[in-house]
């Protein structure tokens, strides 16, 4: 039983996604500090001038290394999220930043997001980007030739974020 379960709606936690594309960049793990990396080589099926999916309701289909963020795994991976992720945010008990869809949306659904939210993202969300950031970053990244790339080609794109 996740903290998390019966806190949103599937279509809600969906939400919490600004689909910035940056959890679609490969990742590579540093063997003697056991840190991960992060790179700027982006999963093949991410369209880079949107940051979205080309292939997001079939994904776990098309890639097979696609990782779902869902309750039960959100603490384990929240600390490797970008830290504007609005997954990341409800972890660490954050408010989702101002730019975010959620917060700039009206409508009955965005409204019950934020009221559910409310008790648990207390603390200010302490965004140090804006999303225009997150979309340059993004559309300046290189797309990956295959799903699997291997870890020679990672660390040839290393980046500090
Ligand atoms: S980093 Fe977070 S907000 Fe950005 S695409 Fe991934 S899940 Fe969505
Ligand atoms: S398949 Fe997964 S990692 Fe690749 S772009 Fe789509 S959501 Fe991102």
């Amino acid at each position: 039983m996740s903290k998390y379960d019966n806190l949103l709606t599937f279509e809600e936690w969906e939400k919490l996604c600004d689909c910035c594309g940056m959890c679609c960049m490969f990742k590579v793990l540093d063997d003697e500090t056991e840190e991960v990396l992060a790179t700027s080589l982006a999963c093949p099926l991410l369209n880079t001038a949107t940051g979205k999916c080309r292939s997001y309701a079939d994904r776990g289909e098309k890639n097979p290394f696609c990782t779902f963020i869902t309750p039960e795994n959100l603490d384990e991976l929240a600390e490797n999220m970008p830290y504007h992720c609005g997954y990341r945010c409800v972890a660490e008990g954050r408010k989702l930043p101002k730019w975010h869809p959620v917060n700039r949306d009206n409508s009955v659904e965005a409204r019950t997001i934020r009221k559910k939210l409310e008790p648990i993202c207390t603390r200010e969300c302490g965004e140090a980007v804006s999303f225009a950031d997150v979309a340059d970053f993004v559309a300046g990244c290189t797309v990956s030739e295959t799903l699997e790339p291997d870890d020679d080609m990672l660390e040839e794109h290393i980046i500090e974020i």
